[in-house]
């Protein structure tokens, strides 16, 4: 759900958020209403935005939700692309890195891995989209690179 096209993209700041993108996040994860971007309400050439907002989250904002990184196993072929892809992969694991393959034990920061052929998720606490070190970004590069559009990241 791409919530912050449809946000006024002005980084104003009256939401108490610093960016329209961390606003957006907030609200994929039901913690702010849409109301809380005032210049939505006050401003008419927003008014279709905030309509499409409000359609796309059905009256559910403010519900809470979990970030859910799902692996659909059986489009997957294992090419390994979103293990040596992955940002939290790419900086922190030492065995891609060093250009081992992506099976190869993994790190402890480590997201993805390929099994057997198949891509599996270790963890998810490390991911861009949740706060580690202060920070949470819109990353979507997994879902985004995976060839086989075998990877789907979701709130639920
Ligand atoms: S109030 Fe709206 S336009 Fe301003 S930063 Fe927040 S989300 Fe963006
Ligand atoms: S969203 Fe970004 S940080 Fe999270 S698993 Fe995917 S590529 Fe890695
Ligand atoms: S990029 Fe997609 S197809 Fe390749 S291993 Fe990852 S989930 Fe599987």
């Amino acid at each position: 759900m791409e919530l912050f096209q449809y946000l006024p993209q002005t980084n104003c700041k009256k939401c108490g958020k610093l960016t329209c993108m961390a606003f957006s996040l907030e609200l994929l994860k039901g913690n702010v209403n849409i109301e809380e971007c005032t210049p939505l309400l006050d401003e008419s050439k927003y008014q279709n935005k905030y309509s499409k907002l409000k359609e796309l989250l059905k009256g559910e904002e403010g519900q809470k939700r979990e970030l859910k990184i799902g692996i659909d196993i059986v489009k997957c072929d294992g090419c390994g692309i979103c293990v040596t892809i992955c940002p939290v992969n790419a900086r922190y694991c030492y065995s891609i890195l060093s250009g081992k393959v992506a099976d190869y034990p993994p790190d402890k920061h480590q997201l993805f891995m390929v099994k057997e052929g198949k891509c599996e998720l270790l963890s998810i606490e490390n991911c861009r989209r949740l706060v580690t070190e202060g920070k949470e970004r819109e990353c979507r590069v997994c879902e985004t690179y995976c060839p086989r559009v075998a990877i789907k990241i979701e709130y639920i």
